[in-house]
């Protein structure tokens, strides 16, 4: 049997394991002690957040900026609707709405004018959405300059939601440090991984140092434990951080080898009849986090579940784009603004096997198997 190609798996380097190895020599294996802190100066220094607080998944930190900005009981929130449900779910944990808004075709992230018209119309309302959470998806950012001028023209703060998106440029800098607070993710598939693990970065101190705060269960200054708010049990461990370190020392060659993927896919696949890759839209550098694709059925011959279904005989893992969470049954009962560019983009959308450790032998087998399937279909 040949050896399973799975879609993303962590790439571990050098120096994580000396790193860990000082965690155990120094017993600091704990939510709290220097490792922790060196991770968060580095990540600044690596994507130009002014600060940063490690926490325990990307999903705590969505759920911390929320908190952070008095995001409650009934509360708007304007949502990706193309993206993991991660992204929306705090929204509900904060017993507030999620609304979500289509993408645009070039970057397959929040289409802008439709965010625009959307902002302005609730103007008219006198009720404006109390959060933007911008998803930048597959590596690529959205166009946060125009989403960020509406955002600033009526004061509704924006959240970036960048957890698939490190390493990658917006007009040379770093989806996630545009908006009032940023996350990223450290989960085992991500571009680098702490096994798990989230960042929230800010330009203000105050909100970062209130987000280490709320993380470790809001313990006011006193010698004994006393509370005056709810907190999180959501900081990162030591030990953990120190994996981040050594990772965070192989993002560069980590995204290198992920656009190598894309083209290699892109070069032998690009030209079957049907067949388009993801755009990368020309304001940045997309990571290519996921090598994505659409299918045409009609020009391909058959549809992307038939080709998903066809790898995975072979043992390739290959997923659909993400269905759209104004789709997704939890969500039913949610406003949505739009939705037919995202809905095309997961009735077509495959993400193809990405791994920064996958080796050329394997993405031949991945392009040979997606040609067979289209030899078999066109014999
Ligand atoms: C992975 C992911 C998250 C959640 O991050 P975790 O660290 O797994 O909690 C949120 N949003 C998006 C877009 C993601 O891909």
């Amino acid at each position: 049997m040949k050896k399973t190609i799975l879609l993303s798996t962590p790439h571990i380097g050098k120096k994580e394991l000396e790193f860990v190895q000082e965690a155990f020599t120094t017993n600091w294996i704990a939510p709290v002690g220097p490792h922790i802190d060196a991770f968060e100066q580095e990540f600044c220094e690596v994507t130009g957040a002014a600060y940063a607080a490690a926490v325990s998944s990307g999903t705590a930190a969505i759920h911390l900026a929320l908190r952070l900005l008095d995001v409650g009981v009934g509360d708007e929130v304007f949502c990706s609707t193309l993206t993991f449900a991660a992204s929306a779910n705090p929204i509900i944990y904060q017993n507030a709405k999620p609304v979500f808004v289509d993408s645009d075709t070039k970057s397959w992230n929040m289409n802008p004018d439709l965010l625009c018209e959307a902002i302005e119309k609730r103007a008219k309302m006198g009720k404006l959405p109390k959060v933007v959470l911008l998803v930048h998806l597959y590596g690529q950012s959205a166009d946060i300059e125009p989403i960020l001028q509406i955002c600033d023209q009526y004061e509704i703060p924006l959240i970036e939601d960048a957890a698939e998106a490190l390493g990658a440029t917006y007009r040379g800098k770093t989806p996630g440090t545009f908006g009032k607070i940023g996350i990223y993710s450290f989960n085992g598939n991500k571009i680098i991984t702490t096994s798990g693990g989230g960042m929230l970065v800010s330009n203000q101190p105050e909100l970062v140092t209130k987000a280490r705060f709320l993380a470790t269960q809001a313990r006011d200054a006193a010698p004994h434990y006393q509370h005056s708010e709810i907190g999180f049990n959501y900081r990162m461990s030591n030990v953990l951080a120190g994996i981040g370190r050594g990772q965070l020392q192989v993002l560069g060659e980590r995204v290198a080898a992920r656009r190598h993927n894309f083209d290699v896919y892109q070069q032998a696949l690009g030209n079957l009849p049907g067949v388009k890759f993801m755009p990368e839209a020309d304001f940045g550098t997309c990571t290519r986090w996921l090598s994505c694709l659409t299918i045409d059925a009609e020009k391909f011959g058959v549809d992307r579940e038939h080709v998903r279904l066809e790898l995975a005989k072979q043992q390739i893992e290959t997923r659909p784009v993400w269905k759209p969470l104004h789709l997704q049954p939890v969500f039913a009962s949610c406003e949505s603004i739009g939705g037919e560019v995202a809905e095309n983009l997961f009735k077509d959308g495959l993400c193809l096997p990405s791994g920064s450790n996958l080796t050329d032998e394997e993405l031949q087998r991945v392009i040979d198997a997606i040609y067979t399937v289209h030899q078999q279909v066109n014999a």
